[in-house]
């Protein structure tokens, strides 16, 4: 636990919130300023920054609960999809620097505007983005 982080306060029920799910790894929570209906936040009970200190286990133990949480409040809410959201560092729009993935139900009509336009054809080569990449991935997995 991280010393004035408010999401390790809040995963691990030192502050209260409206909390959906709980089990040993994470609570799940309703967001208090909420972009939709039911938007809610995944929280990790350990303290990770963001994508790049998350853990093994938690990286793979998060999708899987975020499938499970996706399907119930389908169901539930009665939302026609959902944004799977999980921004890392300022410029993504991180303001909460404990990892958290956002569930964000859409609803017809919501007029959120949350779609990724592309800028037409790049002015520099996929290739090299691709080259640089698989290098990357090569050393990773190379260590
Ligand atoms: P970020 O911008 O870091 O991806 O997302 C942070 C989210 O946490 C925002 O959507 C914000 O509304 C939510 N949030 C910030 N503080 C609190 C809080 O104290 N309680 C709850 N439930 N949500 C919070
Ligand atoms: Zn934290």
């Amino acid at each position: 636990m991280e010393d004035n982080c408010i999401f390790c306060k809040i995963a691990n029920g030192d502050i209260s919130s409206k909390t959906l799910y709980e089990d040993d790894m994470f609570r799940v929570i309703l967001d208090i300023n909420p972009a939709a209906k039911g938007h809610a936040l995944i929280l990790p009970k350990k303290h990770f920054a963001d994508i790049y200190e998350l853990d093994q286990d938690t990286a793979g133990e998060v999708f899987v609960l975020a499938k499970r949480m996706a399907a119930v409040m389908k169901e539930a809410l009665g939302c026609e999809g959902m944004n799977i959201l999980q921004n890392n560092g300022e410029i993504a729009g991180q303001t909460v620097f404990h990892f958290h993935i956002h569930l964000i139900p859409r609803y017809k009509e919501d007029e959120i505007g949350f779609h990724m336009e592309g800028k037409g054809e790049p002015d520099y080569s996929l290739d090299d983005v691709q080259k640089v990449i698989v290098e990357g991935l090569k050393a990773v997995r190379a260590v």
